[in-house]
């Protein structure tokens, strides 16, 4: 690293970027070609300690602040962005395990997706509620000693190979957001649940992405997480912890795509040469440069500001959320356009960070939605008479 933020944790930082040499960025084109589960990528992390890195050592995390989880994840997907999704995917489920899971459930469930011998995944989203989850229709009615659950989960990251699933539902679904509460599903023999076959992707081929059908899936209530109707506030905690990841993802794509322009520019002798042409993209390189250190800044930032507020900062996270992706999205399409016919040679893999990227524009909350949150903010600021900024 040329400069260490003050809150990342430069040791662990070094040890991603070795797993990154050894295991992460030698599998990537492969992972990306032949849809291949990154399961020794994950197992690598594991090993080296870092399997889940924003819970508490006791349950076998790394404890790490939110900056050094978003520095390592911005670096992983700058290599791979099917690994980085499979990876924080696990984040994603061992987070609200460990917030309010009981103790036996956590020590249980938390400690196997932290050493990697279990694959989570976090099902909100359903075929027809995703942005709106007060219009979620998967009913967890209580019979006795057990739920029994019915509904469709869709697009859900890991799924096809969770060992254990949170999963979000309605114990009354008059009550809209009142009703969702929150579930830990061991899938293992579970009767009634299907699984979709992986959806054929964009990019992050790696990752799969499926339907969860449940069709009266009877867990215990002691699988319930938290009380029941406590699930909307569990949600809005997991989610700024989730849109901090589509964030370092943004900003890893629009890293690959970069390095790899420049790279690939230093071979063709274009960062010396004073020819216009040359000049004009050493000056565009220049300007994507800039925008990848603010964006960086920012995302840092905003992650401190996660780890001390008192109070979730949710349109902070909405935006950088928002910022981070779209840069994902435009860096790698502007190094496409800096390669000409180079940058749809799969062998450099821009092709691959602008396929990687676009996705994160539309998970974890549409960039729509974030721009809604984000607007609804700069009203109540304005209103109160303080500075939305
Ligand atoms: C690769 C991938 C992985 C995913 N992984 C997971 C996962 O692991 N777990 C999980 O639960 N979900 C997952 N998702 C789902 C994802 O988070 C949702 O698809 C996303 O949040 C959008 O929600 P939706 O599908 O309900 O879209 P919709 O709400 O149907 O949105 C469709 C369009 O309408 C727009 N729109 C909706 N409401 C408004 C509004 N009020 N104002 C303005 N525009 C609006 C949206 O911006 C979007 O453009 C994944 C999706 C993908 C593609």
């Amino acid at each position: 690293m040329t400069h260490v933020w003050p809150t990342v944790d430069a040791d662990v930082i070094k040890t991603v970027d070795t797993i990154i040499d050894r295991t992460i960025h030698p599998a990537a084109a492969t992972t990306d070609a032949g849809g291949v589960f990154p399961a020794e990528a994950i197992a690598d992390l594991a090993r080296e300690g870092l399997g889940v890195m924003l819970v508490p050592t006791d349950l076998g995390g790394a404890d790490t602040s939110s900056s050094t989880y978003a520095e390592a994840l911005a670096r992983i997907s700058a290599a791979c962005g099917s690994t980085s999704t499979v990876y924080m995917t696990q984040m994603h489920c061992a987070h609200p395990l460990h917030l309010q899971a009981t103790r036996e459930q956590a020590h249980t469930w938390v400690r196997r997706l932290c050493d990697g011998s279990a694959i989570g995944s976090i099902a909100l989203t359903e075929p027809s509620a995703g942005s709106d989850v007060s219009t979620m229709r998967t009913l967890a009615r209580r019979d006795g000693d057990e739920y029994v659950i019915t509904g469709e989960k869709t697009f859900i990251s890991n799924g096809d190979r969770a060992d254990v699933v949170v999963l979000f539902a309605s114990v009354d679904l008059a009550q809209g957001k009142q009703g969702v509460t929150a579930f830990l599903l061991e899938t293992e023999g579970l009767a009634g649940l299907e699984v979709g076959r992986p959806m054929k992707k964009l990019g992050q081929k790696g990752a799969s992405t499926v339907t969860l059908a449940l069709q009266e899936c009877r867990i215990p209530v002691a699988n319930r997480i938290g009380e029941e109707g406590g699930g909307y506030p569990l949600l809005l905690r997991s989610v700024v912890r989730s849109r901090i990841s589509a964030a370092a993802q943004g900003l890893g794509f629009a890293e690959g795509a970069y390095d790899s322009t420049v790279t690939w520019a230093g071979e063709h002798g274009l960062l010396s040469s004073r020819t216009p042409g040359a000049q004009d993209l050493q000056f565009e390189l220049a300007r994507l440069r800039g925008e990848i250190a603010a964006a960086r800044a920012m995302l840092l930032s905003v992650c401190d500001t996660v780890d001390t507020s008192p109070e979730e900062p949710v349109a902070e996270v909405s935006l950088v959320k928002l910022h981070c992706t779209a840069l994902g999205t435009r860096v790698a399409a502007a190094c496409l356009d800096l390669l000409g016919p180079a940058g749809d040679d799969v062998a450099l893999g821009v092709e691959r960070r602008l396929r990687d990227a676009k996705i994160a524009e539309i998970y974890d909350g549409t960039n729509q939605i974030q721009s809604m949150l984000v607007a609804r903010d700069t009203n109540l600021a304005a209103k109160a008479g303080r500075a939305a900024r």
